[in-house]
């Protein structure tokens, strides 16, 4: 077999079966479907950075080899409305001349 079916991400025993990489049966518990839900900043460089991560530690090597600390710069925060710096202009109620803004 060339390509052997890829394993459930979280269960790592039955054949991925979603979108979210996980099998029948992981996927249809919420709380494990929200574990591997793609979450800001998320990209294919930080989740391949991540099994690259996972298999060092299966075969318990050191995550980070001597001298390296990190393999990727802290991910970007993705632009949208949530995090984006706005100038808001808020009118106050005059002290002076109540009625006026
Ligand atoms: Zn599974």
């Amino acid at each position: 077999m060339d390509h052997p079916t890829p394993l459930c991400l979280h269960c790592e025993a039955a054949p991925q079966a979603t979108a979210l990489r996980l099998c029948v049966g992981c996927a249809a518990r919420r709380g494990v479907r929200n574990l591997y839900k793609p979450r800001a900043g998320s990209s294919p460089e930080w989740d391949a950075h991540l099994q690259k991560l996972v298999e060092r530690a299966k075969k318990r090597l050191p995550l980070f080899p001597e001298g390296e600390t990190a393999a990727l710069p802290p991910r970007p925060r993705p632009v949208n409305e949530r995090n984006v710096n706005r100038n808001v202009r808020v009118h106050l109620p005059c002290q002076s001349h109540p009625g006026e803004m």
